[in-house]
């Protein structure tokens, strides 16, 4: 096959996808990166919209395999941030002209943490005018809460499906773990009035390239509006962690394949917002620039206080936990000025393809 061929190509193919993830060559793979960035700046322009992420909780009623905050994990030091502390981060977003923001957490269905997130809404709404825009990450729920968050002021919601292969779904997660209930989540999303967006951990033991491609086939069939999807990070602390291969070479491979997830979502699914995840940068110092590079277009800024992020490790090498808001904002500056992307404040930056979606 001819790479130039498949490239300039109006729709790919399923093999054209595979025969992308397999390149090897280096000048092949930042061939296929720049068509990506050409791409994105036809269909989304070359803009970068924020999100600030406030990681407010790590209590977690789950226990996934990967993820170093499972409930299972004794080690970590749970907490909660206070209602006021949380008000103060998103007001420092408002502040700093962030246009929306990320609530981020554990899973909890109990009544209690349903209101009390629907409150935190509702406050969040009020402090800044009505102007931030509010995106939830809080795991499974069900639809009744879905609804009561989206009244109070939610207009986006990501929930990774972090495999569309349901078997290695089971392999990752405990039994009563579901990979339909995820399914039937992402499609009340839809029906409640979300933004949807999901995406899957990259470099999983025992997920191959082909798994990955029909990953993001399954995305376009599921009419998907955005997309965070990053390496898979170990934490030893966890039971995958423990028996994952963690070399250098290996780590290499997650972050590559991690760039090259980009850029193939950004060639088949062309007008959704794609995250260039702070994973990457746990992989590789400027792996988000790079991400960028290869057809992300939004960047989710850590604002949790800096005296709770050290306890918000989902993985390990988990970049700027030593740093407060103001020093990611200026760092990051500087960072998409690398790429020659323009940062967009004060903007919600919907996904093109949902605006498309719901006329
Ligand atoms: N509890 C919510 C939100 C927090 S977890 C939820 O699970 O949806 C957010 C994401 O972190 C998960 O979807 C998962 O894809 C990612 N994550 C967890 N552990 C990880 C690891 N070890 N490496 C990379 N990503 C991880
Ligand atoms: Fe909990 Fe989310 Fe981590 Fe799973 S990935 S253990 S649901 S925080």
């Amino acid at each position: 096959m001819d790479l130039e061929k498949i490239l300039n190509k109006k729709e790919l193919t399923k093999e054209d996808l595979i025969y992308l993830i397999k390149l090897k060559d280096k000048e092949e793979i930042n061939k296929l990166y720049k068509k990506a960035y050409k791409v994105k700046e036809k269909n989304v322009a070359k803009k970068v919209y924020y999100r600030g992420i406030i990681e407010f909780s790590n209590i977690c009623t789950k226990d996934c395999y990967y993820c170093g905050i499972r409930k299972s994990n004794t080690n970590v030091h749970r907490f909660n941030m206070e209602e006021k502390e949380i008000l103060e981060s998103a007001k420092w977003c408002y502040d700093n002209r962030y246009g929306s923001l990320v609530l981020q957490s554990g899973e909890r269905m109990d009544e209690e943490n349903t209101e009390y997130v629907e409150q935190l809404l509702r406050k969040i709404k009020k402090i800044s005018n009505n102007k931030l825009g509010i995106t939830l990450s809080l795991g499974e729920q069900s639809k009744e809460t879905f609804e009561k968050w989206f009244k109070a002021g939610a207009h986006r919601y990501l929930l990774r499906i972090e495999t569309t292969k349901e078997k290695l779904y089971n392999e990752i997660h405990p039994q009563d773990h579901s990979f339909q209930n995820r399914v039937r989540c992402l499609k009340d999303l839809k029906e409640v009035g979300y933004q949807v967006g999901t995406g899957v951990m990259i470099g999983l033991p025992n997920q191959t390239e082909e798994d990955l491609v029909n990953d993001i086939m399954r995305f376009k069939e599921w009419d998907i509006d955005m997309i965070g999807m990053g390496p898979y990070v170990i934490h030893t602390e966890t039971p995958m962690g423990k028996i994952a291969v963690n070399t250098k070479e290996e780590k290499n491979r997650r972050f590559e394949l991690g760039l090259k997830m980009i850029a193939l979502a950004r060639l088949y699914l062309k007008d959704i917002n794609i995250a260039s995840t702070t994973a990457l940068q746990a992989l590789n110092p400027i792996g988000r620039e790079l991400g960028l590079k290869a057809g992300a277009n939004i960047l989710m800024p850590v604002i949790t206080h800096k005296n709770y992020r050290k306890d918000y490790q989902l993985y390990e090498d988990k970049p700027c936990i030593d740093d407060d808001a103001d020093e990611c904002k200026s760092c990051l500056l500087n960072r998409v000025k690398t790429v020659g992307d323009e940062i967009m404040y004060d903007q919600w930056g919907d996904s093109p393809h949902w605006e498309k979606r719901i006329k």
